[in-house]
């Protein structure tokens, strides 16, 4: 496109995530991704296109059931005291990050199309072809984010003989679009 700065038509720089933030919910254990992915000149580094996120990502789905690690945990004699009813009123289930999450530039050139497979003028399915002309390939970018959340669960009740476990979990996100999707800031 054409800077502004530069007067003449540029290609994009790698994009910046500096304004992303990577946010994690304590209690809930939802990662919330916001800010912007900008896209600056190649030759002058102005701000050309940007691209708003805002994305959750539920990362407390990604670990085991808390009644089903309490039941593990129990002995033999007090499997039967875990209960949701129980798990409300003894359990605190929290969630942190485990080291800071990655937040990196993302782009990605699709160079295959899904063409449909056809049968007496029905669509039976679907499949991949490579696109041969660049002309017809689409650049998707914008950014990656990846870390590990850590679940602790802590039991106050006396007669529970485990008063703590936890646990971690891996998340891997990717927000993308088409850079000509992206808002011309210029
Ligand atoms: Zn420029």
């Amino acid at each position: 496109m054409r800077c502004q700065d530069c007067n003449k038509f540029v290609a994009f720089d790698d994009g910046n995530v500096d304004d992303v933030e990577v946010e994690l919910d304590e209690d809930a254990g939802t990662v919330t991704i916001t800010g912007r992915v900008v896209l600056p000149c190649a030759e002058c580094g102005a701000e050309l296109k940007e691209l708003s996120v805002d994305e959750t990502v539920e990362v407390a789905d990604e670990f085991n059931d808390v009644l089903a690690v309490l039941t593990d945990a129990a002995p033999v004699g007090l499997k039967k005291t875990v209960t949701p009813e129980w798990v409300d009123k003894h359990v605190t289930v929290k969630y942190e990050f485990d080291g800071d999450p990655d937040t990196e530039f993302h782009e990605r050139a699709q160079t295959t199309v899904k063409v449909p497979i056809k049968k007496k003028g029905k669509v039976i399915g679907h499949k991949e072809r490579k696109i041969k002309s660049a002309r017809y390939m689409k650049t998707y970018k914008g950014v990656r984010v990846s870390g590990t959340v850590k679940r602790t669960i802590e039991v106050a009740d006396p007669e529970f003989p485990v008063t703590a476990s936890d646990d971690t979990a891996d998340f891997d996100h990717t927000v993308e679009e088409q850079s000509s999707a992206f808002e011309e800031l210029t």
